[in-house]
């Protein structure tokens, strides 16, 4: 069966900026959904934020294995009940490809427990993308570098928690670095950053993008999904799996009334 990848769109540029209209005409996540298509293991669609839920409904969540996420002028205006609905997604499994200026999206800095902030100038400077983990399956069939020709500059420090692997670190042509390909596993959640993606230049009509993405996708996928993990299940004395005799003090149950809902489920 193949793997369901669902691209979340900002889909705002696109509306107001010519360059970015014509780079784009199919919107951002309509050009991210057509190189993914390429691979015939992932079954892709798009939602944007302007859909009810931003597209996001837990039905829609519930038949999603991989979700893409770009966007940039508008984190704020994304629900925080839908922030939550995605974090718990990813806890449970579910696999995040997080692109671009989606480093300040409430869902990622949420992720990561940090503010995910960076340098940056936008100036259509060369990016290059050096392949530094070459065994890893996210840089499969890549040279020992690749590079953009128009892209905007991100650079350290990147406020981000060390991540698990680091696939690229890119360089620019004004001097600074950044690494621009980590990934991290948040519960049994897959997450992968790649930071090219800028809307005024055809970053995804890249043929390296394109195969980084849908290597991404393939990387990220876990087809379990962990409902468990989001229980707080208390192990009762009796059922203690060595014989165990209760001793020192401990909460009444009204000391346990006041615990947050969900948490003794
Ligand atoms: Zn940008």
């Amino acid at each position: 069966m193949a793997i369901r990848a669902l691209v979340w769109g900002e889909n705002l540029h696109e509306q107001k900026n010519k360059a970015v209209a014509e780079n784009y005409p199919i919107g951002m996540h309509g050009q991210i959904a057509k190189l993914l298509s390429e691979d015939k293991n992932i079954s892709v669609s798009t939602v944007t934020l302007q859909d009810p839920e931003h597209g996001l409904s837990e039905a829609r969540l519930n038949e999603t294995d991989v979700l893409l996420w770009w966007g940039h002028a508008a984190h704020d205006m994304v629900d925080d009940v839908i922030v939550k609905r995605v974090m718990e997604r990813v806890w449970q499994g579910m696999g995040l490809i997080v692109l671009h200026s989606g480093h300040h999206s409430k869902v990622f800095k949420g992720l990561m427990g940090t503010p995910a902030n960076l340098h940056w100038r936008e100036a259509g400077e060369r990016e290059r993308l050096w392949v530094v983990n070459p065994g890893h399956p996210i840089a499969k069939g890549l040279g020992e570098y690749f590079e953009l020709e128009y892209e905007e500059m991100y650079g350290e420090p990147f406020s981000v928690p060390e991540p698990l692997e680091t696939v690229f670190v890119s360089w620019f042509q004004g001097g600074e670095v950044f690494r621009s390909g980590l990934t991290y596993r948040r519960g049994a959640g897959n997450i992968f950053y790649f930071r090219p993606g800028h809307e005024t230049y055809p970053t995804y009509h890249d043929a390296n993008v394109g195969k980084v993405l849908r290597n991404s996708v393939n990387w990220a996928f876990n087809a379990d999904r962990h409902a468990e993990l989001m229980k707080a299940p208390n192990t009762p004395v009796a059922s203690s799996i060595e014989p165990l005799v209760e001793r020192g003090a401990k909460l009444t149950n009204a000391d346990h009334a006041g615990e947050v809902a969900g948490a003794k489920k």
